[in-house]
């Protein structure tokens, strides 16, 4: 049986993301291996208290140092490539990028590269505030995919950032919220959306395909199955 890569999750943001990592991961390996066949994975996974004080304190260079901490010590571990399981934190990226040798899995890509395959160029981005209004998420899906990406208007963006932060971190999936946020996806298609990023790790808790006229592109679910393709193409 061909080895897989060991693959290094930094996760804890939070933890109700990170479990859906585990588990898609695990699963994506077991169909596509058979029999009891599993991921081979090392997880750092912070208390996210302190990362989330830390970003909204705008202190990114101390959230960068608690990322390399992190992946200095998976890489250390034996990790052959690294998965940072959270949208918001791949401002950080770069970071990683110059610390360690071991690859970063960048989460924008698959997930450009799925919107892609479905012949779309424009489409609307939910997720937290630093990931829909920084650039350093569209502006990868611009610059690098040619992607228009359009966001919510200021109160729906609001909006969307309290829901994930003051609910879907801690696990509680509101059918009032699901309301909410069907109507900023239908905001966002009126405007000409033809597609909608989950753009925040836990939306997939709470928004599948049957809330949005238009395709919807889960970033937790195609991140980790380009994790899976990663793993299984060998150490
Ligand atoms: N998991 C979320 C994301 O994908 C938000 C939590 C965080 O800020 O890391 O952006």
């Amino acid at each position: 049986m061909a080895e897989q890569a060991l693959i290094g999750l930094i996760g804890g943001m939070s933890w109700e993301s990170s479990a859906q990592y585990y588990r898609l991961i695990n699963e994506g390996v077991r169909d596509r291996v058979g029999g009891v066949a599993s991921a081979r994975t090392l997880m750092w996974s912070f208390d996210f208290a302190r990362i989330e004080a830390l970003q909204h304190a705008g202190d990114w260079d101390a959230l960068a140092g608690e990322l390399v901490t992190a992946a200095k010590a998976l890489q250390k571990g034996g990790a052959d490539f690294l998965v940072l399981c959270t949208n918001t934190m791949h401002r950080c990226a770069w970071a990683i990028d110059a610390a360690v040798k071991i690859p970063l899995l960048h989460i924008a890509d698959p997930t450009a590269a799925a919107i892609q395959a479905a012949g779309l160029t424009r489409v609307g981005l939910l997720g937290t505030a630093f990931t829909m209004e920084q650039d350093f998420y569209r502006g990868r899906l611009e610059a690098k995919f040619g992607l228009e990406v359009l966001i919510p208007e200021a109160r729906d963006r609001a909006a969307v950032h309290e829901i994930i932060y003051r609910e879907l971190v801690t696990g509680q999936v509101l059918d009032v919220s699901r309301e909410v946020y069907r109507g900023v996806i239908a905001r966002l298609v009126a405007r000409g959306a033809q597609g909608i990023i989950l753009g925040c790790t836990e939306i997939m808790l709470l928004i599948g395909r049957e809330d949005s006229p238009v395709p919807v592109f889960d970033t937790t679910t195609l991140h980790a199955m380009a994790a899976v393709d990663r793993a299984l193409a060998g150490p």
